[in-house]
């Protein structure tokens, strides 16, 4: 699948539930409308879609929500699309908050999963737990733990708050160097209502390396995973800093990546409103054909890129949505 910028689709994000056990407060509002579930694809229809992406020629698969791990039945998924790896598939992953990993890491392994992403914010469990609301750092660490026992690769995603971690780095990125984990920073997007004020959230990440290179020497690495990370090579570690910078420098050029929603709606960019419905295509008939039709028709529209924007005269989201809905 080739978009009109002539980038190469080979990555789909499948978000398996907006729901989350998390409120965290840059992400949803604490009151959060969840979608019914009726309205959810089943274990099944998803199967059906990503094996229609994987023939199209997508090669990884993540697996994301909401916390794709409280899905119910959603290691059932998950071992079904393990026995895609090696069938067209090169790489199943995801990305959760840790909660449910320690009763999961061992069959994730099993499963095929070699690498998955865990979104910690901060090591002080006081901040963990106002920054989740209802998260708790120690369940998350025994998750981490499990994960890294069971030969999972693990990186940490942390997303970049003024005031909030933003003087933390430091002692993350000597943790995660102390773990074997590498540590990307996330710079927080302006996506759905929540109940703070984005803009006294908001931190540069172009600042924060400038204060981490003081302490750390980050050399730019060659590594890419082809997702929008740039890395750096931390020489003290051994491992890698990676900052994920979509408002200060766009990162859309080399996008080769869509996203599924759990109700079936495609999203061709993670900033813009256009999507494609692709439940109503796969419930009106059983022919894949179809629905390969109508996903090749979407990517054609895929547009150029985002542009998000976060100052005091854009205080608002730049879209609706939360990032629970496409999972980030
Ligand atoms: N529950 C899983 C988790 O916590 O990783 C997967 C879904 S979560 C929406 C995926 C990632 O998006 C997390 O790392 C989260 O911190 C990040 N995220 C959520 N809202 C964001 C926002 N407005 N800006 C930047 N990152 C955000």
């Amino acid at each position: 699948m080739i978009d009109p910028f002539g980038r190469t689709i080979t990555y789909l994000r499948i978000s398996v539930t907006d729901r989350c056990d998390f409120r965290c407060v840059y992400c949803m509002a604490e009151d959060m409308n969840f979608l019914p579930k009726a309205d959810l694809l089943s274990l099944e229809e998803l199967e059906r879609l990503a094996g229609a992406f994987v023939r199209l020629g997508v090669r990884k698969l993540r697996l994301t929500g909401g916390e794709p791990l409280v899905r119910r039945g959603v290691m059932a998924l998950v071992n079904r699309l393990g026995l895609q790896i090696g069938h067209g598939l090169d790489e199943l992953t995801l990305t959760t908050n840790g909660s449910q990993l320690a009763r999961y890491a061992d069959e994730l392994a099993a499963a095929g999963v070699r690498r998955i992403n865990v979104s910690i914010d901060t090591l002080d469990a006081v901040k963990f737990a106002a920054i989740t609301r209802w998260g708790r750092l120690p369940q998350v660490l025994e998750g981490v733990k499990a994960a890294k026992a069971a030969g999972l690769r693990v990186k940490i995603n942390a997303v970049a708050l003024k005031d909030v971690n933003e003087h933390e780095f430091d002692a993350m990125l000597a943790w995660c160097g102390a773990q074997g984990f590498d540590l990307c920073l996330i710079e927080t997007m302006p996506l759905g209502e929540i109940d703070g004020d984005r803009m006294e959230q908001y931190l540069p990440l172009s600042l924060v390396r400038q204060r981490l290179a003081a302490n750390w020497t980050l050399t730019p690495s060659d590594y890419a995973t082809g997702g929008p990370a740039r890395y750096f090579d931390v020489a003290e570690t051994g491992t890698r800093l990676g900052l994920i910078t979509p408002l200060t420098h766009n990162f859309c050029e080399g996008c080769n990546r869509v996203r599924l929603t759990c109700t079936g709606t495609l999203y061709m960019c993670l900033g813009q409103d256009d999507a494609a419905d692709l439940r109503g295509v796969m419930r009106a008939s059983d022919d894949d054909t179809v629905l390969e039709a109508a996903i090749r028709a979407a990517i054609a529209r895929k547009p150029r890129g985002h542009d998000f924007v976060i100052d005091r005269t854009h205080n608002r989201p730049a879209l609706a949505r939360h990032m629970s809905v496409t999972g980030g």
